[in-house]
């Protein structure tokens, strides 16, 4: 559906083809309806399912998975899926960083070398 205001502040949607970036990845360029004010980005249906079938090409797909934490020795270990490591190029022994930005919250950051 076209948009000709901006359903959250009611300003003017102008429509332009812009990349569209994923987990740092650009799927292409797509028909984005922009709104001139809060400069929030709207898709029609029929882009989406196109977006969506970009990502799912380019493997940006399935990379979110619920797994248990593991005990070894007096720590948790936490399992990445086969997507995870194949989207980050992750090898046994790389080198990471876990810290946590909340409580219910860490972050796993890569600092090994990376295979590009
Ligand atoms: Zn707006």
């Amino acid at each position: 559906m076209k948009l000709n205001k901006c359903p959250e502040c009611r300003g003017k949607i102008e429509e332009k083809n812009i990349d569209y970036i994923l987990l740092g990845v650009n799927l292409g360029k797509f028909p984005t309806m922009i709104c001139s004010r809060c400069r929030e980005q709207f898709y029609e249906d029929s882009v989406l399912d196109k977006i969506d079938k970009s990502a799912k090409e380019k493997g940006l797909w399935g990379l979110e998975h619920k797994t248990k934490l593991n005990l070894v020795g007096n720590s948790l270990a936490v399992r990445l899926s086969k997507n995870q490591i194949e989207f980050g190029k992750l090898k046994k022994g790389e080198e990471v960083i876990v810290y946590p930005e909340s409580k219910n919250k860490f972050i796993i950051e890569v600092t090994g070398f990376k295979k590009s």
